[in-house]
Parts: C-alpha cells; sequence; structure tokens
C-alpha cells in the first residue's frame, strides 16, 4: 500500500503513521523527519533547509523533491509506504506522481484553533521519536527526556497554518480529481481518529 498523509501541521500526520506502521508494516516516510536528522548532522541540505524551516516557510520544491526522489528509489521493489509531510506543493505532487502510483490520500481535517492549541503543547521524546504533549514530564513510552521542536512557537505556528492553507490546501482538490481523496475528521484521541482511518481504508478496498 502506498499512502499520501495530508493535512495542516500537526493534524496528526505523525501520530497516524505510527500505529499504520505497526499495522500495515509501511515505511514512514517523513521530509520534516528527514530534514531535522539533516539540520542536526549539520548537511549542506540541513543548513539550507533551516533558513525556511525556522521561518515556517517550504524548503524549495526542488531541494524537497529530490530528497524525496532519492528515498523512494532507496525503497525494496514493491515496499508498501507513508509519505508524511510530502507532497505541500501542487510541483511536488505533479513530481510524486512521475515517479510512482499512490493508492490513496488521507486528508486530516483539524480546525486552526485546535492545530494552535496542539502544536503550543506538543512535546517530543529526544530518544525514541514519539509525538506527546507537555501533560508528561517524560516520554509515555520510554521514559526519555521531551523537548519542543524550535518551530512549534506561535509566530511560525501562524506562518505554518498559512502557507499550509496557500499551497498544500490546493492538493485536496487535485487528489480529489483523481479519486484518491479519503478525508478524515482528525478531532479526538489518537486511537479515535486510528478507528476511522481504518475504517476509511477497508471501505476503500471493497
Ligand atoms: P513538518 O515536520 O512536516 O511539520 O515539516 C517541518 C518543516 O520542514 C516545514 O515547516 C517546512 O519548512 C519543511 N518541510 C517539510 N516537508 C516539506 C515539503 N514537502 N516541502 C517543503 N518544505 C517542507
Amino acid at each position: 500500500m502506498k499512502l499520501v498523509l495530508l493535512g495542516a501541521p500537526g493534524a496528526g500526520k505523525g501520530t497516524q503513521a505510527v500505529f499504520l506502521k505497526e499495522r500495515h508494516g509501511l515505511a514512514h516516510i517523513s521530509t520534516g523527519d528527514i530534514l531535522r536528522h539533516n539540520l542536526n548532522q549539520g548537511t549542506p541540505l540541513g543548513l539550507e533547509a533551516k533558513k525556511y524551516m525556522d521561518k515556517g516557510e517550504l524548503v524549495p520544491d526542488e531541494v524537497v523533491m529530490q530528497m524525496i526522489g532519492e528515498r523512494l528509489d532507496s525503497l525494496k521493489p514493491d515496499e508498501g509506504f507513508m509519505l508524511d509531510g510530502f507532497p505541500r506543493t501542487v510541483k511536488q505532487a505533479e513530481f510524486l506522481e512521475s515517479k510512482t502510483k499512490i493508492d490513496g490520500v488521507i486528508m486530516f481535517t483539524v480546525s486552526d484553533d485546535d492545530i494552535v492549541k496542539r502544536l503550543l503543547n506538543r512535546a517530543v521524546c529526544r530518544s525514541c521519536g514519539a509525538i506527546t504533549n507537555w501533560d508528561n514530564d517524560k516520554c509515555p513510552s520510554c521514559g526519555g527526556e521531551l523537548y519542543r521542536r524550535a518551530d512549534d512557537n506561535e509566530e511560525t505556528i501562524r506562518s505554518r497554518l498559512k502557507v499550509f492553507h496557500e499551497q498544500t490546501e490546493a492538493l485536496i482538490e487535485f487528489y480529489k480529481a483523481r479519486k484518491l481523496l479519503l478525508e478524515v475528521d482528525a478531532t479526538g484521541m489518537p486511537e479515535e481518529i486510528f478507528e476511522r482511518v481504518i475504517g476509511l481504508l477497508s471501505h476503500d478496498k471493497n
């Protein structure tokens, strides 16, 4: 199965990807994670990306398309995957279409107010990468130390949301036209949302 997870930052794509990985054994390909990894390693790609990420803007299409192209080429033949955070522009979606055939696009819908609240409360585990919130003082999965992502501050969150509405939302029509869009209400507890996702995917198969 080849899926795209679409939705505003903080809509829960990363959290649902962990569930989907457990259930379907799909590779989780997150452009944000790959970029942050490069940034932490101080690679030229990471240093270039940082300029945009700090402001909540999109890293240029060419940079991200090359990066994701290499990652897709490294998959085993027929290996299933989920793309989390890619595509984010129509140009990126066209590039993806030229590389491979996607089976479905899950669109996670949440209001902007909820997004801001969620992202301001988002905590990430330094040891295992689990996404949690500041109601915990350590990682509920492994006990590791928690940190706040550099771009999870109100100003950057607002620009990321603006970018989402201006550039990424156009992908809803793009994928609707290809009859690939599966819309899920992403409010509520992660487990409830996952039930909805499973329902949608099984319905889609029939
Ligand atoms: P995320 O972890 O998906 O919220 O992404 C964090 C940041 O990485 C975004 O705000 C962008 O600056 C950058 N980024 C991630 N994916 C992409 C993409 N597909 N195109 C352009 N920039 C991206």
